[in-house]
């Protein structure tokens, strides 16, 4: 857990993209670069994680996967994203942990009546877990594939993963993987993968429809075959 901010000095880009979830009492610790560090790393879908993850193994990460998305509604919809997940992961060799805890319940007494503010009840809930998962794992990073969409509510999620940093007393990776939206896309398609039509919530689904029919919609993401038609030429 240390070697993350031990790291500091030998590896450039942590001083740059690292956001500090805690404070290490002993800063004299010296890193040794030949050491890997291991990130656990939050994944909503298949098709959203993988830009981040080749971002996290281009930095030298040793990635574990982690799927915890009680949001994803109905059921078998939840399935369909679990099971993309499961042969991309097969495919690319990625170990991934699955969380499939009961928490649909949970889920619903946080986000319920909360209008637009059911999105960080949503983060709070996906990133807590991540964030303990980390440490039940013994990585010293994790980060999410939350980061990479467009639409999600990108500084809302940054904020919360650096509180959860600091709860569990580990560290948060940021990155705005953004930047490989368009590659992401690419990939995804070139893969066959399952693109999904609405964020997760039943809330989400709904406004799909609604959005559709031309009507206002509050949600910070938009159904994966709607992405590719807002897409413009080169990266943002
Ligand atoms: S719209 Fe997406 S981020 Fe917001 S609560 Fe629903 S599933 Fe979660």
């Amino acid at each position: 857990m240390i070697m993350a901010v031990s790291c500091q000095g030998s590896l450039p880009f942590l001083n740059e993209s690292v956001d500090r979830g805690v404070l290490i009492e002993n800063e004299n610790l010296k890193c040794d670069p030949r050491i890997t560090m291991n990130i656990l790393f939050h994944i909503c879908c298949a098709p959203c994680a993988i830009y981040p993850l080749s971002r996290l193994q281009e930095e030298g990460f040793a990635v574990q996967g982690y799927f915890y998305n009680p949001n994803i509604h109905p059921y078998l919809e939840y399935q369909k994203r679990l099971k993309t997940l499961q042969e991309f992961s097969t495919r690319i060799g990625l170990s991934v942990s699955y969380d499939e805890g009961d928490d649909l319940d949970e889920f619903l007494v946080r986000v319920a009546g909360k209008g637009t503010g059911r999105c960080e009840q949503c983060y709070r809930m996906r990133l807590d877990a991540a964030a303990a998962e980390a440490v039940k794992n013994g990585a010293g990073l994790f980060t999410s594939s939350l980061l990479y969409s467009k639409y999600q509510k990108h500084d809302l999620i940054r904020g919360v993963a650096k509180e959860m940093a600091w709860e569990h007393g580990i560290e948060f990776y940021y990155e705005d993987f953004r930047a490989g939206w368009r590659e992401g896309i690419m990939e995804s398609k070139a893969m066959g993968l399952y693109r999904q039509q609405y964020c997760g919530c039943i809330y989400s689904e709904r406004e799909r429809f609604q959005k559709s029919s031309g009507k206002q919609h509050d949600t910070g993401a938009d159904p994966a075959e709607e992405r590719e038609g807002t897409i413009k030429k080169g990266k943002k």
